[in-house]
């Protein structure tokens, strides 16, 4: 037997060597199935049965695509030129400039990220005097796209998919949009599959080219696709029929961008004779590690069903940690430091990752280690500090702290949009220059003196005020409050708000993790200096990092350690979620968690708090319903915090809602005569948590936290 099909077992050989026809590997996570693809593709070369331009390999990320070029590689023994391989995007781009004169376009036609889908459409509904009010060009956006994710063209909408958006105007708009790109030589990303799905189906010419090109077609994360990405497949393997797709129902995580794990069922009838072949070996985990994993997702309705036990001879190990913390922080040093003694026990940082629910969670992990000089990488994502809303969120402190910081204003002196133009800042540019002073004054001076005119003038003598009273703000009552305040006022949060994206929720969770981030400093100086040297630290060298990166992000992926932070209702199951889709959700936030401990290959620490700070105080947490559904014999407790477990009726409208209650309250009662370092004596009024309201006696009332206080009445 050839050297690489030595290492598998006798159900992977037979997906390797049923090289003809149509075969389904539907297996759970870690039985090797993105193995059998790669030696698959390997074992088809060497027995050339295809040059390796001839194979169609689809991956689900980019960055599955480079890690199965190497595994190639290694397999092979040298690099492979000229390989179609990579993601559904990729591969349609490439394929669609080639005919790109077939669909109205040039080879060098661009591609529009969702900023310039945006404007676009927006037009175009100006144009048609639509109100973007009241019908949002954003969830124009989201049912375009979802009319691209099934595969209809503008024309080919069927009565049941149409929208009452916009009293029925959606698909005229929808054309006028295809009609735009076309005139500007661009497609966006939904174009890439749906344009090169329907020229599969009306050229005949361009469909056999292609047929005849790739005589085989591989796919990963087969559960994962969309309608469109489906039709294509099967255009394109229906010629020979020579398609693996491998998949796992329980990891289907990603409905929520148009993925149908129905296509698995559509697979055995648009092929049918197909081989279906199940791999029930897990080589990934140990033992324990598997049977949480398994256990869990049990409690999902609906599964094709599959055996899983373990494949490893060292399969039996540690069990699955589950830490009760007392709060985030505590999750965040803990998290740390284990991961530092990892280090330190020389450990491999790139086999450690941890894996959060929701972007905003990195921010406590990112700051610790960062403390403990722990190298770590943020995959498919921005650190928190850069990410876009966070970066003009900060700029508004910085002018605010600083009315000289010229990059700041730029920033935001047109965010959210207010009709401050080019011209307007060029006048801007040039009185600055001229009079040798910050942009910020120059405005002031401009305005003061007429220098702008009607609107523009009153906008900017606005945004001035508002600048000048949130520093009020910042001096009486403390940076929290500033922060929050002009968020609110500027109109920052609402634009987010009115965002029908589906990031802006994430962005929104991101500006309150700001918030809580800024409470934890007495000055907004002392935050401002904190996150330039957080930002500073970035590019640490070598490559051995820890990686963070959302649930989402880790699918096909693999780590000797995996932390999974915040496992409790209402982060995980994401509330937001929940709502958004009901039992339907619970069971892909259920699948997610799956997805999530079976990365891990042999040691997976579940964590979960028992209090969170909220934007009003702090607030109790409640243990993960999903703690509940692992298997006891194959958890170890351990923890500082007491919590309550999950229980049934802490339910609203089918939902468990988070316990309010005070979490610590204050020791300094009500009355009290107390001291602080800022702003003298004073006397407490109120007391809300940790936090008091406080009579000063030389500089008012105003908020503090208890902490910065020492009683002074004994
Ligand atoms: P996922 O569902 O998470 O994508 P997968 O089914 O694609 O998982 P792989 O990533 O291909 O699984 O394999 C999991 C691990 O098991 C890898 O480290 C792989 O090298 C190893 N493995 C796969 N098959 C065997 C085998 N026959 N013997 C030993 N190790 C194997
Ligand atoms: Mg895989």
């Amino acid at each position: 037997m050839s050297d690489y099909l030595a290492g598998l077992n006798p159900a992977q050989r037979d997906a390797v060597e049923t090289t003809e026809g149509p075969v389904l590997v539907l297996a759970g996570a870690g039985t090797g199935k993105t193995r059998v693809l790669t030696t698959r593709f390997a074992h088809l070369l060497l027995t050339k049965r295809a040059f390796p331009n001839q194979i169609l390999t689809v991956t689900f990320t980019n960055k599955a695509a480079r890690e199965m070029r190497e595994r190639l590689h290694r397999l092979l023994g040298q690099p492979v030129e000229g390989l179609w391989l990579g993601t559904f995007h990729a591969l349609c781009a490439r394929m669609l400039r080639r005919f790109a004169e077939r669909v109205g376009l040039t080879s060098d036609f661009s591609i529009l990220d969702t900023d310039d889908q945006f404007r676009l459409l927006k037009q175009i509904m100006e144009a048609a005097h639509i109100d973007t009010k009241r019908w949002p060009a954003n969830a124009l956006m989201t049912q375009i796209q979802r009319w691209k994710d099934k595969g209809y063209l503008p024309g080919q909408i069927p009565a049941n998919e149409s929208s009452d958006f916009a009293n029925g105007k959606a698909e005229a708009l929808y054309k006028a949009y295809q009609d735009r790109l076309k005139s500007l030589n661009a497609v966006d990303f939904g174009d890439l599959l749906l344009l090169m799905v329907n020229l599969l189906k009306t050229d005949a010419e361009v469909l056999s080219t292609y047929q005849r090109m790739f005589r085989y077609i591989l796919v990963d994360e087969y559960q994962d696709t969309n309608l469109v990405q489906y039709y294509w497949l099967r255009l394109l393997a229906q010629g020979h029929k020579n398609i693996c797709c491998v998949g796992d129902d329980d990891q289907s995580i990603y409905s929520w961008r148009g993925a149908e794990i129905e296509n698995i069922l559509k697979f055995e009838r648009d092929f049918p004779g197909a081989k279906v072949i199940r791999l029930e070996a897990n080589y990934r985990s140990t033992a324990p590690i598997l049977a949480a994993a398994s256990h869990l997702i049990a409690h999902n309705e609906g599964r094709l069903g599959k055996t899983l036990h373990p494949g490893r001879v060292d399969a039996d190990g540690e069990p699955v940690e589950v830490v009760a913390v007392w709060d985030s922080e505590e999750e965040a040093r803990m998290i740390a430091s284990r991961a530092e003694s990892l280090w330190r026990a020389k450990h491999k940082l790139s086999e450690v990752a941890i894996l959060v629910r929701a972007g905003f969670q990195t921010r406590a992990f990112e700051e610790r280690l960062m403390v403990l000089g722990i190298p770590y990488r943020i995959v498919g994502g921005l650190r928190f500090y850069e990410r876009q809303e966070i970066r003009d969120a900060l700029a508004y402190l910085r002018l605010l702290a600083l009315p000289a910081y010229d990059l700041a204003f730029e920033r935001i002196v047109n965010l959210p949009k207010r009709g401050v133009g080019e011209g307007a800042m060029r006048t801007v540019h040039e009185a600055a220059r001229a009079m040798n002073i910050p942009l910020y004054a120059a405005t002031q001076k401009l305005v003061a003196e007429g220098g702008f005119k009607g609107k523009l003038r009153e906008t900017l003598r606005g945004l001035l005020e508002s600048f000048a009273r949130w520093r009020e703000e910042l001096a009486l009552r403390g940076p929290v409050v500033a922060l929050e305040t002009l968020l609110d006022e500027s109109g920052y949060l609402a634009m987010w708000k009115a965002d029908k994206s589906p990031e802006a929720p994430g962005r929104l969770e991101n500006l309150k993790e700001l918030v809580r981030a800024l409470a934890d400093f007495e000055t907004l100086p002392q935050f401002l200096e904190h996150v330039s040297l957080v930002t500073e630290n970035e590019d640490q060298a070598g490559d051995d990092k820890l990686s963070m990166m959302t649930l989402h992000g880790a699918k096909g992926l693999e780590f000797d350690t995996v932390f999974l932070p915040g496992w409790e209702e209402g982060l995980f199951p994401n509330q937001r979620a929940l709502d958004e889709g009901g039992n339907k959700s619970l069971e892909e936030e259920r699948r997610l968690a799956y997805v999530g401990i079976t990365r891990a290959k042999h040691r997976a620490i579940i964590s979960h708090a028992a209090r969170r700070k909220s934007y009003a105080g702090w607030q109790d947490a409640i243990p993960s319903r999903f703690l509940d559904e692992l298997p006891e014999n194959m958890l170890r407790h351990s923890g500082s915090a007491q919590t309550q477990p999950y229980r049934q009726p802490h339910m609203s409208a089918g939902f468990p809602v988070l316990a309010k209650r005070p979490a610590r309250a204050s020791k300094i009662p009500l009355g009290a005569r107390v001291f602080h370092q800022k702003f003298g004596y004073g006397r407490v009024i109120a007391v809300e948590d940790d936090r008091l309201d406080i009579d000063f006696e030389t500089s008012g009332e105003k908020r503090v936290l208890d902490r910065f206080v020492e009683r002074h009445d004994t």
